[in-house]
C-alpha cells in the first residue's frame, strides 16, 4: 500500500488485512515498537524515525526478509510503508521471486498536500496502545478512543518534520508510482472522504 504520510495507509491496511485475514506488516509500526523497547534495532533507527528521515535500506530489508521467511507470510500479507524507495522495491521483487510469490495488488492512496498537512497536524498517537487517531474524531478530549490512554503528538508529526517527511516522500517514494504503474496490478484510490468510504473504494478495486 503506497501513499504519502497521512494518506491513510495504516488505517486502510488494518481494515483490508482484517477483511482478508492476512498479516498487516507496517515497517513504521515495527520500528516504533523497537524504539519503544530500546532494542539494538530500535537504537539504530531512533534518530532517523524521529527526524522524519528514512532508516537505512539494510535495516528495513532485514525486517522484511525475516517476516517473509517466517510462517506467517505463507498465506499472503499486506505491506504498509514498505517499499519506500526504488532500491527497496527492487529488493522486494527479488525476495518475492525467490520464494515464488507475486504481487497481487499495489494500491496507491492519493491525497493532496494541503489535506495531508491538515491531517498530520491533527494526528495523535496513544502512548499506551500506539493507536493513531485524529483530534477531529476524538469526542472524549485527549484520550485514546480504544484504551483510554493518553494521546500524544508523535515526534515526527511536528510541524517542520512533517514538511521534511513530505519532501522525503516526493523524492524517494513517489518514483515508485511510475515503477509500479507498469506492473499491471497498480490502482490509484482517492483517499478523500471517511475511512469507510476509502475502504469501499479499495475493496471494489480488488
Ligand atoms: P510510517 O509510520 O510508515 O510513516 O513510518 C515512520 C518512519 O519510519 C518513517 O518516517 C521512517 O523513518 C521509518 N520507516 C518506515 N518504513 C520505512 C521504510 N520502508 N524505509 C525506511 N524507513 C522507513
Amino acid at each position: 500500500m503506497l501513499g504519502a504520510p497521512g494518506a491513510g495507509k495504516g488505517t486502510q491496511a488494518e481494515k483490508i488485512s482484517k477483511k482478508f485475514d492476512i498479516p498487516h506488516v507496517s515497517t513504521g509500526d515495527i520500528l516504533r515498537k523497537e524504539i519503544k523497547n530500546k532494542t539494538e534495532l530500535g537504537l539504530k533507527a531512533k534518530s532517523f524515525v524521529e527526524s522524519g528521515k528514512l532508516v537505512t535500506d539494510e535495516l528495513v530489508i532485514e525486517i522484511i526478509k525475516n517476516f517473509i521467511q517466517g510462517d506467517s507470510a505463507e498465506n499472503g500479507f499486506l505491506m504498509d510503508g514498505f517499499p519506500r524507495n526504488l532500491v527497496q522495491a527492487k529488493k522486494f521483487a527479488e525476495m518475492l521471486e525467490k520464494i515464488g510469490l507475486r504481487l497481487d495488488h499495489v494500491i496507491n492512496i492519493a491525497v493532496d498536500n494541503n489535506e495531508i498537512i491538515n491531517r498530520l497536524g491533527m494526528r495523535r498517537t496513544c502512548r499506551k496502545c500506539q493507536k493513531i487517531t485524529s483530534v477531529a474524531e476524538c469526542n472524549n478530549g485527549e484520550l485514546c478512543p480504544d484504551c483510554g490512554g493518553e494521546l500524544i503528538i508523535r515526534k515526527d508529526d511536528e510541524g517542520d518534520i512533517i514538511r521534511h517527511r513530505l519532501e522525503v516522500y516526493e523524492k524517494e517514494t513517489q518514483p515508485l508510482i511510475e515503477y509500479y504503474s507498469k506492473s499491471g496490478v497498480f490502482t490509484v484510490i482517492d483517499g478523500l472522504g471517511t475511512a469507510g468510504e476509502v475502504t469501499e473504494r479499495i475493496l471494489k478495486s480488488l
